[in-house]
């Protein structure tokens, strides 16, 4: 890993960056679910709140109902009602009736007139002949259990009515027996129930009529929701649940409904979705920054991390380029020569091509280092350096330092004549720059040089070829010094056989 991290420093970043996007992402998913869970969390309770309320008006009903068809069936019965009023009243009405939100009981004939009424100090209205239930049971026998809308009644506040049908002997409509409850009983079902802030919670009547909500709306009891928007959602199944943002104060609520069996009510319950996702919210803030800022953090330390390999890894080639070039002249060192021209040699034999190689010598160079000293020695060595790497042309062509005042160039694919050439042009460009030297009978810095060529190369090997140079070099020293002395084509063809 260590090794592959510094050939491709880039890994590092990207490793580092996809670590932290798959953290990012592994933690997104994480509070996502958590978010899902808070919500379901709530439904739930409210599931369970919606299924307590209802437990107690069905309960309730059931009693109320109970009392109710006690009183119906002692109406009904021809013995009872010749009785005297007080035993009567006795008999029609049992204890339940007087329960804490019972308004009041009532025996009411078929013209809507009170004929028996379960206090005996309550002052209830003249007539009930207009009232919704005494027609619904008057004009239908059927209706059994009715419920009425609140109405406000003259002692208790608001109120709804239960009534059911009394029936003559011959199936005709006797009256009604009635009992009014308080909507003080819905309040208190919803009294100590907490729905958060901004949540509500609400009983309505299945043709809309708000019975009670909290947070309370106040003694309006002629409210009704069957016109807002997401009503209707609740008249079609006998449960269920949904979010919907109110029209009114634009809060975004999770409502959890169900009918109460054997009535007209629907109980709902609908916390705030803010509300139930504040937890939440805080929790996720705090692991969304720090996710944030750790991720970014790890990315940024990543991309250091690659910056870092990438200096490394170029100044380990800086030092490897250093390590193969001569420090005065700039050119490729012997070292790196040799090697180059290992490489070269090999392809040139794959490839059936020739290869040249120049031999150069500084003349005199001793007497210009008496005469001068080394360090201008050192100015000279690099002024001849720089003639011959801008002589060298093509880009394959090795221009190196052999040693002291020696110097080598590799040329790849030439013959004779163009090495000959590059000979020429070299040896020509370092004696018009003109060095004076004192030492040197022509009087200005001259270099001496030996060409050889393979073509193609033998099983002599490079080093054959560098010695063949060698051998030309010494023989133009011989010839008296800046020239150029090739292996004539002879001794070309004489090498390669
Ligand atoms: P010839 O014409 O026969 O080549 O004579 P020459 O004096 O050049 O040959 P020789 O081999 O006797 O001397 C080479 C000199 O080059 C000896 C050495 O002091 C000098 N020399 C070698 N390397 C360096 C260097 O790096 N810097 C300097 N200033 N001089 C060097
Ligand atoms: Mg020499
Ligand atoms: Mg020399």
């Amino acid at each position: 890993m260590a090794n592959s991290l510094s050939r491709y420093p880039l890994l590092a970043g990207i490793a580092g960056t996809g670590v932290a996007v798959v953290m990012a992402g592994l933690s997104i998913a994480t509070l996502y679910q958590g978010r899902e869970e808070a919500l379901s969390h709530a439904r739930e309770t409210s599931a369970n709140l919606v299924s307590i309320i209802g437990g107690d008006i069905a309960r309730n009903v059931e009693i109320y109902d109970l009392s109710l068809r006690a009183v119906v069936d002692g109406a009904q019965d021809a013995s009872i009602m010749v009785l005297p009023l007080n035993l009567r009243r006795r008999i029609l009405f049992d204890r339940a009736t007087t329960a804490a939100y019972i308004g009041g009981s009532y025996v009411i004939d078929a013209r809507g007139r009170v004929i028996i009424k379960e206090n005996p100090t309550a002052t209830p209205p003249e007539t009930f002949a207009e009232r919704e239930y005494f027609l619904a049971h008057r004009n239908n026998p059927s209706v059994g259990l009715f419920f009425s809308h609140p109405y406000l009644t003259h002692a208790n506040g608001a109120a709804i009515g239960m009534s059911r049908r009394i029936n003559a002997p011959d199936g005709s409509f006797a009256g009604i027996a009635l009992l009014t409850v308080n909507l003080q009983y819905f309040r208190s079902l919803l009294d100590k129930i907490e729905v958060g802030p901004k949540g509500s919670i609400f009983i309505v009547q299945d043709d809309g009529a708000l019975i009670v909500r909290k947070p309370f709306l106040g003694e309006d009891i002629n409210r009704n929701v069957a016109g807002s928007a997401t009503f209707a959602r609740m008249t079609h199944t006998s449960s269920g649940s949904y979010v919907a943002k109110s029209p009114v104060d634009g809060v975004e609520r999770i409502f959890t409904f169900a009918h109460v069996p054997g009535t007209p009510f629907i109980v709902g319950v609908a916390p705030a979705q803010e509300d139930v996702l504040e937890t939440w919210r805080a929790r996720s803030t705090v692991v969304g920054v720090l996710t944030l800022l750790f991720g970014l953090s790890f990315i940024a330390l990543s991309w250091l991390l690659t910056l870092s390999l990438r200096e490394r890894a170029r100044a380990q080639e800086e030092l490897v380029r250093l390590a193969g070039t001569d420090a005065l002249t700039g050119l490729p060192n012997r070292r790196a020569f040799d090697e180059r021209m290992d490489e070269e040699w090999r392809r040139a034999r794959r490839s059936n091509t020739a290869v040249s190689v120049l031999f150069i010598d500084v003349d005199y160079f001793k007497a210009y280092n008496d005469n001068y000293g080394h360090a201008l020695g050192d100015d000279a060595l690099a002024a001849v350096a720089e003639c011959i790497a801008l002589s060298v042309r093509r880009p394959g062509d090795i221009p190196a330092r052999y040693g002291g005042e020696e110097f080598v160039v590799l040329l790849p694919d030439t013959q004779i004549d163009g090495a000959l050439h590059l000979a020429e042009t070299i040896r020509a460009r370092i004696r018009t720059r003109s060095i004076a030297h004192r030492g040197s009978l022509i009087g200005r810095l001259t270099v001496s040089i030996g060409c050889a060529t393979a073509a193609p190369p033998g099983l002599g090997g490079a080093y054959g070829l560098l010695s063949d140079a060698d051998q030309q070099l010494y023989e133009a020293k011989a010839a008296g010094r800046d020239c150029v002395r090739p292996m004539t084509l002879a001794s070309v063809e004489i090498a390669q056989s």
